[in-house]
């Protein structure tokens, strides 16, 4: 009992007992059957007999020509406008993501409540007063969260996403699983037949029904360094973060690979046949394939220190993160605008595009990280994390990581269940 308690401290979501809360996962099949799910347009009636009309919002329509539609005056539409600008800030509605409900006492009454569906995580009710007038409240929907997991195999010729993919594993999930690993292993380079990896992720549930994933919380890759292990976890500060197993931030100053899924096709190395030169000199940085305008992202924080060109590099721009970290990126077709010489950019930031600028056989990504002056290897190199805990958040980090480990320890021997968040 005490450690499921702990867990609700440190997550904000209400964990069940583990041991209870694994159900099996055709609780949600059978929900599935029984709930209505409400979707296109259509008139429902509710328990209390009330009329609810649905509609969908498409390109073209407004509010007012909704309202109009549903028998509202011009003053009252005037009305109902102020009051969802001035009460929820909601000015637009936006085709092919909001629904409407019109809520009527019986089929025949005036409405007496509109809800706003912006999401299936947030409601604007509006509702009639007896004077006349109206008012409005914004309702968050918190959605049932469950914690799946996926486990899965790289196969010869296999890259990360297809085995992903294979085991189930939905895409948003893979890209989150990804980003997190590109901090600590090089896709092309780390992945072999044989690894296995597994992840363990939130899908978020209403009325039964599952609506859309949630975050990682666990996953793990045998890469070739060794097992590679992150978890989310939030701190009493309440900010989040991704911590290995032994409480150390997961998330580098600075990434490996700055474009997701480009395939290396050079090695940092002293010794190298220049492609273009034909002589051997050293390779001071990696080399991405990439397509000419592939947006290239800052791969860490910091500031833009260097802004130009030369004939080796073409396009480059240099930036500082740190007292001893500094980042090159060369043969840009062009820069990202607005990014000039002591610009801050953030981790990920687009600062240019891939091309083929310098002395270059073809469009790729030269990308160098410098230490202390000194090129050194982006694949290999120890990268300092963001944030490591604190002794307090520590302490129940690791407690929270044993129970969250136990967790899915059950859920790698039925696959088929799910913890209740
Ligand atoms: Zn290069």
């Amino acid at each position: 009992m005490k450690k499921a308690k702990d867990i609700l401290n440190l997550t904000n979501a209400t964990w069940g007992v583990i041991g209870l809360a694994i159900i099996l996962v055709f609780v949600a099949i059978v929900l599935a059957f029984t709930h209505n799910n409400g979707g296109g347009d259509g008139i429902q009636i509710a328990d209390d007999g009330s009329h609810i009309l649905t509609v969908n919002v498409s390109s073209g329509d407004t509010l007012s020509k909704l309202l109009t539609d549903q028998g509202f005056t011009n003053a009252q539409v005037l009305e109902i406008a102020d009051v969802l600008k001035s009460q929820a800030s909601v000015t637009s509605l936006r085709a092919d993501s909001d629904k409407i409900e019109f809520v009527r006492d019986d089929a025949d009454a005036p409405v007496s409540k509109i809800v706003i569906i912006p999401s299936p995580w947030r409601q604007i009710e509006i509702s009639s007063l007896s004077d006349g007038g109206w008012t409005c409240e914004t309702v968050e929907i918190q959605p049932d969260k469950r914690a799946v997991y996926r486990a899965g195999e790289i196969l010869d010729g296999d890259s990360f996403y297809l085995a992903g993919a294979r085991a189930s594993i939905p895409e948003g999930i893979l890209a989150q699983v990804y980003d997190l690993l590109a901090f600590e292993m090089d896709f092309e380079r780390d992945v072999r037949a044989g690894q296995k990896f597994s992840v363990l992720y939130e899908e978020n549930f209403a009325d039964g029904q599952k609506v859309d994933n949630g975050n990682v919380l666990a996953v793990q890759f045998q890469a070739l360094r060794g097992d590679v292990k992150m978890y989310r976890f939030k701190k009493s500060d309440g900010k989040i973060g991704y911590y290995d197993e032994n409480g150390n931030g997961a998330i580098k100053s600075l990434k490996r690979t700055p474009i997701n899924n480009a395939r290396v096709t050079s090695s940092f190395s002293y010794r190298r046949k220049h492609p273009v030169l034909g002589y051997t000199r050293a390779h001071k940085g990696v080399d991405f394939r990439a397509s000419t305008g592939t947006p290239i992202p800052a791969a860490g924080a910091g500031r833009v220190v260097a802004r130009g060109y030369n004939s080796g590099h073409g396009n480059y721009i240099k930036l500082r993160h740190n007292a001893s970290f500094e980042t090159l990126y060369a043969h840009m077709s062009k820069f990202a605008k607005g990014v000039v010489v002591g610009t801050t950019v953030k981790q990920g930031q687009t600062i240019g595009y891939v091309g083929s600028t310098g002395l270059s056989t073809g469009p790729h990504l030269h990308y160098e990280i410098i230490k202390d002056g000194k090129h050194v290897n982006p694949m290999t190199v120890k990268l300092p994390a963001i944030s490591n805990l604190g002794s307090a958040d520590k302490e129940k980090f690791i407690e929270y990581r044993k129970n969250l480990d136990a967790g899915i320890e059950h859920l790698s021997q039925h696959p088929d269940w799910f913890i209740q968040l």
